[in-house]
């Protein structure tokens, strides 16, 4: 049988250039309308027995080619598990072997949350006591963005991600917080929901996930760059939260990402915005401090450059939401790597870790919802 190489699916992303033997050469396609990529998920079916060898050959044109060295490739053969395989990333090339015990095999970046995922997420929680949907608005292909209301207490907080789809831990962790905030048994939830309205959306980016993209949507525009103007010709994923964010203020703001290069999770403030104060300042590093202490899985050493006074970029949506409504406003990135301070040699960074540090921001924002 000749072995085939399909990505035709809700989230898939790969092209083959050659199959060559038991080499097969592919190239991860770019965003549509854009020059984006990096996130890449196919499966290869008639491998059995055999042993391939996979290459990404465009792996060193991609948008974030420095996160390639110490990356290792997801693989499952359930679609359930997916473990690290050992990668090798040589000029440009990223590349893996795999001995084929089954049929069918599945590669990607990371654990895929595909749409179909996403919708049995969002009619699982709708179902759920004391839990209101809403849709928001709809994406440029049509897509509804689903939001939750959870909770009756005055602090209202904002829970958002994935709007850049290629970093799937982004909707795993949003499963792990959906289901601790609609845990009826759990007592620091109960206490959670009586001083914080929960609004909660876990996807903002529908169609670059069911089409595949790494950072943008149909129409090739990076939502993370729209907070200062969303149109609805260009970004009305972006529109439809911010004037729902508008209508009933911000305390708190977690939007949730993945990062390429840095292999630990950490969070990225508001430093630089107009209306920068070390006070306002003060509740996010007080966060990261006290999550540090919480939770193996996080830490405050390794993140991005802070904006120096004034030159934050209002265009991203934790700078304008944190200046917009004086909100504890911050950006979560889990690694596509590992969190080298507590590391998982099979798994590496994984869709269980990401839903349990959603739980423990949610512990480490109920010792302090008093104070945002
Ligand atoms: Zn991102």
């Amino acid at each position: 049988m000749t072995i085939s190489i399909n990505a035709a699916f809700d989230g898939g992303n790969i092209r083959v250039v050659a199959i060559d033997g038991d080499r097969i050469d592919l190239e991860i396609a770019r965003d549509h309308l854009s020059d984006f990529f990096q996130w890449f998920s196919f499966r290869v079916a008639a491998a059995a027995g055999r042993t391939l060898t996979f290459r990404i050959v465009n792996a060193g044109q991609s948008a974030y080619p420095f996160g390639w060295p110490g990356y290792k490739v997801r693989a499952s053969t359930d679609r359930v598990a997916w473990r690290m395989t050992e990668t090798r990333y040589l000029d440009g090339v990223l590349e893996w072997n795999w001995t084929a015990d089954t049929q069918l095999a599945w590669f990607a970046y990371f654990a895929p949350y595909t749409m179909e995922m996403h919708d049995a997420l969002v009619t699982r929680t709708a179902a759920q006591p004391g839990v209101t949907h809403r849709e928001l608005g709809v994406s440029l292909d049509g897509q509804a963005i689903d939001a939750f209301t959870i909770g009756t207490g005055v602090k209202q907080v904002w829970l958002y991600g994935r709007q850049h789809p290629g970093e799937s831990m982004t909707e795993w962790w949003m499963e792990g917080a959906l289901e601790r905030l609609t845990d009826a048994t759990d007592p620091i939830t109960a206490a959670l929901l009586d001083k914080a309205t929960f609004h909660v959306v876990p996807n903002m980016n529908p169609d670059g996930t069911r089409r595949g993209h790494l950072r943008t949507n149909a129409a090739g525009v990076n939502l993370n760059r729209e907070w200062h103007a969303p149109s609805a010709e260009r970004s009305p994923e972006v529109l439809c939260v911010r004037n729902a964010m508008d209508a009933t203020g911000v305390h708190v703001a977690m939007d949730i990402h993945g990062d390429e290069a840095i292999p630990a999770n950490f969070i990225a403030g508001y430093e630089g915005i107009p209306s920068w104060t070390e006070d306002h300042g003060a509740k996010f590093y007080e966060f990261g401090r006290r999550l540090a202490a919480h939770t193996p899985d996080f830490q405050t050493e390794k993140g991005y450059e802070k904006s120096s006074a004034g030159n934050a970029n209002l265009s991203m949506s934790t700078n304008q939401v944190a200046e917009r409504f004086g909100a504890l406003s911050m950006t979560l990135e889990m690694p596509f790597k590992d969190h080298d301070p507590n590391p998982d040699p099979e798994f590496g960074w994984s869709p269980e870790r990401s839903k349990q540090l959603a739980h423990a921001m949610l512990e480490t924002l109920a010792d302090m919802i008093d104070r945002v």
